[in-house]
């Protein structure tokens, strides 16, 4: 059976990442069935919006998308292409496996954790109200009414609201669990700053421990935001799933983006209850584009992701392996892969994607 996939090429280096992470799904002999889209800058030109509708419909027909990554225009427009698709199809499980492989450069330990982020709430709800504004001057009367912020009011003040919801919540935590589960990990840690903001990240501690109590066969713990990010440094291997509020997945998973070496090996996921889209962490890199020289790794495990979702656990093993095996021989990388001391050139997008293929190949007849 054919699997219908939304293949939405994106901006800057997206083409040429987003082409080569094709052959190497399509070299698995999975079979798929490409429904191409265009976000960001081509659609700007073509369509005159950087989303428009027609893309939205059919992530919605098929259900699952590759996406590569769209540059944000500065000062137009939407704040991000990427917020605007999650937003509107509610995919709130930002997911993020940061795992070492064998051979990328990097001083750290091995790491091997999924981060699990909630996607729409949080500081990133949009609910904002600029300093010197009618609506900051009714938020500050409001809050000076009431007795225990009065004397903290400063009327000079800009807002940006941290809004952690029990539902949204919960079906966060549900979705890490179940991931856990489903993926045979052990450990699920949330993440929060629960001593200093007692009623959003306080909720959100009550609620992930009231969720454990119905995955008895998941071990649980929580850890407050600063400690973990010394710990990730210094015992990463104490950590297994963290699920953590928008704000600090989006750093945490930073963190362990560099953690692991880089961009350029760092895949992700957007879920939803129904849909979701697969795609590299890192940005349109614009200065490379078209000079085949971005890492198509990440937009790649990032297919090896959607394999997985699509339940072709076995293709995706070989994909990974094929990638993994690549990236320990040395040659055919990247130059963000390349040790400083390495003395012989990086290759380019095409070439690792050539060189991915010939393992898969090879694999077939061994
Ligand atoms: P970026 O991730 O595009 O690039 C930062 C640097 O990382 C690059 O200059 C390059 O040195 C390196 N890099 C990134 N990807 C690489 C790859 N595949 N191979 C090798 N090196 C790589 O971040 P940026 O410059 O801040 O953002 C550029 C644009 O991308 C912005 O418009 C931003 O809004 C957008 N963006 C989009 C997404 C997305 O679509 N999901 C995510 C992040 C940023």
């Amino acid at each position: 059976m054919a699997h219908k996939v939304t293949f939405i090429p994106g901006d800057g280096v997206g083409p040429e990442i987003a082409e080569a992470t094709k052959r190497v799904l399509e070299a698995t002999a999975v079979v798929f069935h490409w429904d191409l889209a265009y976000a960001g800058d081509t659609a700007q030109d073509i369509f005159g919006t950087p989303l428009p509708s027609y893309i939205l419909e059919s992530i919605k027909r098929n259900r699952v998308a590759l996406k590569g990554p769209v540059t944000t225009p500065v000062g137009v427009g939407f704040r991000s292409v990427n917020v605007a698709l999650r937003k509107q199809l509610d995919l709130y499980a930002g997911l993020r496996p940061c795992k070492t492989y064998p051979g990328v450069p990097t001083r750290y330990p091995p790491l091997n954790v999924v981060i699990v982020r909630e996607n729409t709430e949080d500081l990133y709800s949009g609910i904002e109200f600029e300093k010197d504004t009618p609506e900051a001057y009714q938020l500050i009367e409001l809050l000076t009414k009431t007795t225990h912020t009065r004397e903290k009011i400063k009327k000079d003040s800009g807002f940006s609201i941290k809004m952690i919801s029990e539902e949204g919540t919960r079906r966060i935590v549900r979705f890490a669990f179940d991931y856990a589960r489903a993926n045979k990990r052990k450990k699920v840690t949330a993440v929060h700053k629960a001593n200093i903001l007692k009623f959003s990240d306080g909720l959100f501690l009550e609620i992930s421990r009231e969720v454990a109590r119905d995955y008895r066969d998941i071990e649980f713990e929580d850890v407050i935001v600063d400690t973990l990010c010394m710990r990730l440094v210094r015992n990463p291997e104490r950590f297994d799933i963290l699920v953590l509020p928008n704000l600090y997945g989006d750093f945490i998973a930073e963190l362990c983006a560099g953690l692991i070496g880089g961009l350029g090996v760092a895949p992700g996921a957007n879920i939803g209850d129904d849909i979701a889209v697969f795609e590299p962490v890192h940005g349109s890199a614009p200065k490379y584009t078209g000079q085949n020289r971005a890492n198509p790794m990440a937009m790649m495990l990032s297919g090896v992701m959607m394999l997985r979702y699509l339940g072709e656990g076995e293709a995706a093993d070989r994909l990974e392996r094929a990638i993994a095996q690549v990236i320990i021989e040395g040659e055919k990388i990247t130059y963000d892969l390349k040790p400083s001391s390495a003395t012989d050139p990086p290759v380019g997008t095409r070439q690792v994607a050539e060189a991915v293929i010939q393992k898969l190949q090879e694999a077939n007849y061994a």
